[in-house]
């Protein structure tokens, strides 16, 4: 790997944008998700940033079952990210359907709509698993 590669793969994983997509959550993930950026959890201290558009996001971070209403949406958001992007499911609706697993308007998990990268448990998540699982993946650019 050449030195511009691994400055580029540094400032990637030291500076991931995310951006945060409900497709059908209950609104506690929510609440948590938002937690880990505020003052108190603090995520911005690793670089990261909160983003309003899919077009300058890297991460996009997922909540909820995903409904058969918002599916369409969530694909095209994925689709406007520009690669490299990663996916992180976080609590136990976008990794598995949860309390609405087999339910006729939600699909199984988010990984049977987009790729995902990472999986966060909980119902809801904890802040802490959000950073963690974030700095998981933000090392795991950095190593390409
Ligand atoms: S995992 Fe639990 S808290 Fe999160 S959206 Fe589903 S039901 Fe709500």
């Amino acid at each position: 790997m050449g030195f511009t590669e691994k400055m580029i793969r540094w400032a990637r994983g030291r500076s991931p944008w995310i951006l945060f997509f409900n497709t059908g959550a209950c609104n506690a993930c929510d609440i948590e998700v938002v937690a880990a950026l505020t003052p108190r959890y603090d995520l911005e201290r690793f670089g990261l940033l909160l983003k309003g558009s899919p077009r300058h996001a890297d991460i996009l971070v997922v909540t909820g079952p995903v409904t058969r209403q918002v599916r369409d949406r969530l694909i095209r958001i994925y689709n406007q990210m520009p690669e490299p992007k990663f996916v992180v499911a976080a609590g136990t609706c976008a990794t598995s359907g949860g309390a609405f697993w087999k339910c006729y308007n939600v699909y199984e998990s988010l990984d049977s709509v987009i790729p995902v990268d990472a999986y966060i448990s909980g119902c809801p998540v904890k802040p802490e698993a959000v950073i963690q699982a974030v700095n998981l993946l933000a090392q795991k650019i950095m190593k390409g």
